[in-house]
């Protein structure tokens, strides 16, 4: 075994909220700077882990490139932003890994990127990716998503999944039941409302398996 343990973050419903457009009643996400909402515990959560030793990183499924929705720059753009807001924050990322696949893309798509690929999660492509680059020990680490795909994921990379679940979120109506209702394989260890409580939940099961 070697490397740092490391918490790996979703982006869209975990860290930064989603677009909604009130009048025309359509959730997107967020792919200009101006855009970017944290989650309430989003920063002081991920400042505990980075604090404990964690290293931070993200990856992100971002199909919009693929789908002809969004171009790569706008994207680059509010990635950029999003670090540097974090950075000023306190909360230091060491990394961002975006997927910009969609196995069907769509009108104005850029065709390179519609295909079945190894990072858009529930793959674990990404999270390996990061492990290497940044050295990380993949059983001691951590991915926080919001997704059952995101747990996948972790599973899927050999890393602990925790998932940030909040029931009154209408997007996530199909997740009502909660975390328990879903299938072992996206079943999270640790689950709760915030990243910060998650957080919380996370340091407290280090805190155990160092004694
Ligand atoms: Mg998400
Ligand atoms: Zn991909």
């Amino acid at each position: 075994m070697s490397g740092r343990p490391g918490v790996i973050l979703d982006r869209d419903g975990t860290i930064i909220d989603v677009v909604r457009d009130a009048e025309l009643g359509v959730v997107t996400t967020a792919f200009h700077p101006d855009q970017i909402r944290f989650l309430p515990g989003a920063v002081e959560g991920m400042r505990h882990l980075a604090e404990a030793g964690f290293t931070l990183a993200i990856a992100t499924n971002q199909p919009g490139v693929a789908k002809g929705q969004i171009p790569w720059s706008a994207l680059e753009r509010t990635h950029a932003a999003l670090l540097r807001r974090l950075q000023e924050a306190g909360v230091p990322v060491a990394a961002i890994e975006v997927c910009p696949h969609h196995p069907e893309g769509g009108p104005g798509g850029d065709p390179a990127l519609v295909q079945v690929c190894g990072c858009r999660k529930p793959a674990p492509g990404m999270l390996t990716k990061l492990a290497e680059a940044l050295d990380l020990e993949v059983a001691a680490t951590w991915v926080i998503g919001d997704t059952p795909s995101d747990v996948e994921a972790a599973r899927a990379a050999g890393m602990r999944g925790a998932m940030v679940f909040d029931p009154r979120r209408c997007e996530l109506c199909p997740l009502r039941e909660g975390p328990g209702g879903m299938g072992a394989r996206a079943r999270p260890e640790i689950a709760g409302p915030r990243i910060d409580s998650v957080a919380e939940a996370i340091l407290a099961t280090w805190a155990r398996a160092a004694r």
